[in-house]
């Protein structure tokens, strides 16, 4: 854990040394990094015939479309824009050397592959995540299966000192996020009403997990679940533009409303 903990002490610093000056910081979202999930090496999930890489990739590429056209002085930055490996602990620094007021990472779900097909076609929807130590049933699952992807990177046991397999690393992961959970909880709050009572799709709610990928991230952050992939009929409409299109436009709603919510309190 040593790098975690003086990432986590770096962090602290900053966030103390901050907090003197930001009552003279005005409240804007200028700066979105979005991250598409996967990539390269890493296919991420897969359904019958589809991976998450590259859903993941058109719903945020889509996305990103959405924001630039409708909200011109928001900056878009992409961890990916193309079918590219990218370290996990690169997407959170992407975030942070930009010094990004929101962070949205995009995925797809599934069910363990021996499962039976009655119980595949029963789960499906979306699920939006944030930082948190709810580390229980589907929960944990989607955080391992989320984590292990550093297992594909050449140097992870130097780079995170973390086994994703192991519950025990799980005790150690503390609440780094805690001081931008509210902000990321009404964000992930908006994302599932969006897709619930907009977009068309299944909300399963907001939910906390302990992802790597949101753990260093120093502003607000959420991972959105798009659907499963073990589910014929939702594999089916996630790999259809129309869908990645509602998809990517009910995230941009909810983001545009955050950001107007953010922007009011100046
Ligand atoms: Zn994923």
């Amino acid at each position: 854990m040593k790098n975690i903990a003086i990432a986590t002490l770096l962090i602290a610093i900053t966030l103390l040394t901050s907090s003197s000056t930001l009552k003279k910081t005005e409240f804007q979202v200028k700066t979105v990094v979005i991250d598409a999930g996967h990539g390269g090496k890493d296919p991420g999930t897969s359904g019958s015939y589809s991976v998450e890489k590259d859903i993941a990739l058109e719903v945020a590429l889509k996305l990103g479309g959405y924001i630039k056209e409708f909200l011109p002085g928001v900056k878009v930055i992409y961890t990916r824009d193309k079918d590219e490996f990218i370290e996990l602990h690169e997407r959170a620094n992407i975030a942070n050397r930009n010094e990004a007021d929101v962070f949205i990472s995009i995925h797809a779900n599934s069910l363990p592959r021996n499962i039976s097909s009655a119980r595949k076609e029963a789960v499906y929807g979306t699920e939006t995540y944030v930082m948190g130590a709810q580390n229980t049933g589907r929960n944990f699952e989607v955080a391992k299966r989320e984590n292990a992807v550093i297992l594909l990177e050449d140097d992870y046991e130097k780079t995170y000192d973390f086994d994703p397999k192991s519950p025990e690393s799980y005790i150690l992961f503390s609440l780094t996020q805690s001081a931008f959970q509210d902000k990321s909880i009404a964000l992930a709050t908006k994302i599932q009403d969006q897709f619930e009572h907009r977009a068309g799709r299944r909300s399963l709610g907001v939910k906390q997990s302990s992802l790597l990928v949101l753990w260093s991230t120093a502003m607000p952050s959420v991972l959105v679940e798009i659907g499963y992939l073990s589910n014929p009929k939702e594999e089916r409409e996630l790999n259809s533009s129309s869908t990645q299109g509602n998809i990517a436009s009910g995230i941009f709603r909810a983001f545009r409303d955050y950001k107007n919510d953010i922007e009011s309190l100046n």
